[in-house]
């Protein structure tokens, strides 16, 4: 095993920490767990991932070369118990399962995997010492207490998005939250005024029909040892103290994840497949487009646009005159966006790339061509363009996005909203008439133009990204947060270890070396 830098060493009767990693099987949850898994690996932790078959074909690629460099990363792939909930087969990703009324049956599923992880995490020696589980994945409370383990939370979303919904969650009977989910009102207990709607402000499945699972999420996190959050101190500060505060535990800030992609040909493999060749082809284009001039349009992996929408965001950016990348995922392809597309893009031939399906996101938004980025506001992207300097053009469509828009627009400053004011989750395929041509022209004007104010917006964008860089160096703020959540890990651990019933040292350990 190559040696690395910076790697945490156990004390004499200390185990080396072996942290099992438990994602949600959703592209923007295990994308980020995995780039987690590679930061734990790089400072000496082994790491397990729990994958199920499907899902592994998308990370291994990713995990293959994370191994080639060093990094102790294993793979457990337990059977998805589709046919056992009456899904179709291979529905093992959120976005293998896009009917809403299928949701529920694969967190159904997901559950399911409690005993095989018992079972399996029972033979793996050195043995775990914690588990680090997505907030959507309640059931790992089980494992975790099957099994003696620490247990800790992931969370998805920015540490402003779960501040603003637990507070308007708490603040809910208490006359400062209105009753009516389309009033707009402030978030309570905020240093500062941030105006909502409280449909724009709901905890993750605080929806009808999801009471059970809320609760047990709740509960989950109520009774962890503690959270990680994807994100780092200098970006949300006031929020961090405050949610902490709130929790009455410890939060780790560990981000953004994503910076843990040094190498090109890391960034490229995240995610769906292996489009090494895709990428340099878009490299390519993006090397003869002048500096900052290229808005890169993406909505993330689970948001549907209708097929009115698509033609606005298309007429939009061809009514801009300027360069673009826009990726349009496959099921937004209808029949009928199929029979204006090619015109479109004929038209926009010289200065436009359509991509359909998957992108290499970071690899784009690492391009010092990209000027501006039109997001849904997903946390990930969110974190990609701020740690990359890339100034935003935000269009919310669901759950935590309208927080994390307000988080970009009106806190940070280096972004602006496609349209201001939007109070409709915009999520559902019969919500029309959204947003229109001229708001996508407009807002891409705004971002672009020569005058102050984008100017200043481009340069707190860019001394975000050097703060955000400066983070996960050694001694950046979440760098130490990390070593802090290892160092109590291998503390904590000693005691746990000291109380097992059963220590059973497997001297044919293959990964003792590790
Ligand atoms: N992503 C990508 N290529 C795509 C679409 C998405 O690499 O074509 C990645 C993106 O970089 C991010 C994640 O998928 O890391 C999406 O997560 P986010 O939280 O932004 O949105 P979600 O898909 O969860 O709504």
């Amino acid at each position: 095993t190559k040696k690395m830098n910076n790697i945490i060493e156990p004390s004499s009767g200390q185990e080396k920490p072996h942290f099992v990693l438990v994602p949600l099987f959703a592209q923007g949850h295990m994308i980020p767990m995995v780039d987690f898994g590679c930061l734990l690996a790089a400072r000496g932790a082994l790491v397990t991932i729990v994958t199920t078959p499907v899902n592994t074909t998308r990370i291994k690629s990713f995990v293959d070369c994370a191994n080639a460099d060093g990094l102790v990363i294993r793979l457990a792939e337990l059977q998805f118990p589709c046919a056992e909930v009456g899904l179709p087969e291979g529905s093992e990703n959120v976005d293998l399962v896009m009917e809403t009324e299928k949701i529920d049956k694969f967190f159904l599923a997901t559950s399911m995997l409690t005993e095989p992880l018992v079972a399996y995490l029972r033979q793996q020696w050195p043995k775990p010492t914690c588990l680090v589980s997505d907030s959507s994945n309640p059931w790992t409370r089980d494992v975790a207490r099957e099994l003696g383990l620490l247990r800790f939370i992931f969370h998805g979303p920015s540490c402003f998005f779960l501040l603003c919904s637990h507070n308007v969650h708490e603040y809910a009977s208490s006359g400062d939250v209105p009753g009516d989910f389309f009033q707009p009102f402030f978030v309570p207990g905020l240093p500062q005024k941030i105006e909502v709607v409280r449909v724009q402000a709901l905890r993750f499945f605080d929806y009808p029909g999801w009471e059970k699972f809320l609760e047990q999420k709740t509960e989950a996190e109520a009774t962890a040892d503690g959270h990680i959050i994807n994100t780092f101190r200098e970006l949300e500060s006031p929020f961090l103290d405050l949610y902490q505060r709130a929790l009455g535990k410890t939060i780790w800030h560990i981000g953004p994840v994503s910076l843990s992609n040094k190498k090109p040909e890391d960034a490229i493999f995240r995610g769906d497949k292996t489009i090494a060749e895709e990428a340099q082809r878009i490299s390519n284009w993006l090397d003869a487009k002048d500096t900052a001039s290229v808005i890169y349009v993406s909505f993330g992996t689970i948001v549907s646009n209708s097929p009115s929408h698509t033609l606005e965001i298309g007429t939009g950016l061809e009514a801009s005159n300027r360069p673009f990348i826009w990726v349009i995922k496959q099921w937004d392809i209808t029949p009928e966006v199929e029979k204006w597309l090619p015109e479109l893009e004929e038209r926009t031939r010289s200065r436009g790339l359509i991509l359909k399906g998957w992108a290499p996101q970071v690899t784009i938004l690492s391009h010092p061509s990209v000027g501006a980025f039109l997001t849904h506001s997903g946390w990930n992207s969110t974190l990609e363009a701020v740690s990359l300097g890339v100034p935003m053009i935000t269009w919310p469509h669901l759950t935590d996005q309208f927080l994390n828009e307000n988080l970009v627009v009106k806190v940070l400053q280096t972004g602006v909203a496609l349209k201001p004011q939007m109070k409709t989750p915009s999520v559902l395929r019969e919500s029309e008439g959204l947003i229109s041509r001229e708001d996508v022209e407009l807002a891409i004007e705004a971002v672009m133009d020569e005058g102050e104010e984008a100017h200043a917006r481009r340069q707190r964008a860019k001394q975000l990204a050097i703060e955000a860089k400066r983070a996960m160096e050694p001694d950046g703020s979440s760098y130490q947060s990390l070593t802090l959540l290892i160092q109590h890990v291998l503390d904590t651990a000693v005691t746990v270890s000291d109380t097992d019933p059963d220590p059973d040292p497997n001297p044919n350990s293959d990964c003792k070396d590790a």
